[in-house]
């Protein structure tokens, strides 16, 4: 049976219930007065009364309107109840079909009918957000693994038909093709990892200036090269982060390589770490290039770069920074940049102090 009919028939039930009550209360008194009366020696009035005949029938009239009333009360709340709940079902049966574009009237009311609409409302704007980031990622996979992969399938098919002699140094391009399609696959994993809270991660308490040390003796030859200074300060009274220091070190160097890729020579890096309220505060700081206003909302989203055709020249997935982000989060951390265009850039990293 639906809703509208239970509820009708629960409050017509619950009428009845009610009259016959009242019934039984109205015999019992004129029992009572009855057998009163009798003590007294009034028992030859009884037969029939007309005003109790009268109070008889004005009773059945107001019992049945009760009664036709109980039951259209009963189908008008059923209504306001199933009306919405319709909704809910019809749109949830939609997006069971794939369409996430459907939504259920919202009632003004503030009640838990309305709450659930709201809620539904909400969570169906979840799912459309992450279908569409999901068809997102796969079509931005599909066309950045389509470059490489057309460059080498060209250059074999130049080998193969002669044009091209099939020297160490043509090799050499295609093998650096091959690479970046092998680093793309290897970003993707970890942020898949990552992103579904998949990563193990061996966290124990790492000293952030023997990681900023590691990363000097790492990347200072190539800064040198590359005719750019790098530096690296931290406060004395920096406590251990409560890390895993293969995933910190990811995410640094992913920092530095892109702090060297944007700066110029003559340029300089800063690498710094200090204490903040129970965080450590890493940065990396460069007089590079800087982040347009415009891209400084998106550098973090996965395959953005700020400008397109250099990065891909310099080799950059543009997944380096979500995945950087990614790590952090699972750490408990955040990350940020600050920039001025043309002055420089600035990646912080905040990450839990180890306890003691
Ligand atoms: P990519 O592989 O392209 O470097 P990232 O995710 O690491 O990808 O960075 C995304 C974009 O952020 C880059 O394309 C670049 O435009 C910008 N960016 C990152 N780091 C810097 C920096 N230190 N200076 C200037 N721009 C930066």
């Amino acid at each position: 049976m639906r809703m509208r009919a239970r509820l009708a028939w629960a409050f017509t039930l619950t009428a009845l219930g009610v009259m016959l009550l009242v019934i039984v209360a109205i015999n019992l008194g004129m029992a009572w007065s009855m057998g009163h009366m009798m003590g007294t020696g009034h028992a030859m009035m009884m037969p029939m009364d007309p005003s109790m005949a009268a109070l008889a029938r004005w009773s059945a009239g107001v019992g049945l309107t009760a009664l036709a009333l109980a039951a259209v009360a009963g189908w008008y709340v059923a209504d306001r109840i199933a009306g919405p709940l319709e909704a809910v079902a019809q749109a949830a049966r939609q997006m069971g079909l794939r369409d996430l574009s459907e939504r259920v009237p919202e009632p003004k009311s503030d009640d838990e009918i309305a709450d659930l609409a709201r809620e539904f409302n909400r969570m169906a704007e979840r799912l459309h957000h992450e279908d569409v980031a999901r068809r997102q990622l796969l079509a931005d996979v599909a066309h950045e693994l389509r470059h490489p992969v057309a460059v080498i399938q060209g250059q074999l098919e130049l080998i193969q038909d002669g044009v091209r002699p099939m020297t160490p140094e043509n090799l050499a391009g295609l093998q650096d093709e091959v690479i970046r399609l092998g680093r793309m696959i290897g970003d993707l994993r970890d942020l898949s990892q990552a992103e579904a809270g998949a990563l193990t991660l061996s966290t124990r308490p790492v000293q952030v200036g023997e990681t900023l040390d590691s990363l000097m003796a790492t990347f200072g030859p190539v800064a040198e090269e590359q005719g750019i200074t790098l530096e690296a300060a931290t406060a004395p009274d920096t406590p251990a982060v409560m890390a895993d220091p293969q995933r910190l070190r990811q995410v640094l160097v992913n920092l530095v390589s892109n702090a060297l890729r944007y700066t110029p020579p003559g340029g300089r890096i800063r690498l710094a770490a200090r204490p903040l309220s129970g965080m450590v505060e890493i940065s990396v700081t460069d007089t590079g290039s800087g982040i347009d206003p415009a891209d400084l909302p998106h550098i973090f989203d996965r395959f953005y770069r700020g400008d397109r055709s250099r990065s891909r020249q310099t080799g950059g997935s543009g997944l380096g920074l979500a995945i950087s982000r990614s790590l952090v989060q699972a750490h408990g951390g955040t990350i940020w940049a600050e920039s001025t265009p043309g002055a420089g850039s600035s990646f912080v990293v905040q990450l839990p102090a180890a306890a003691g």
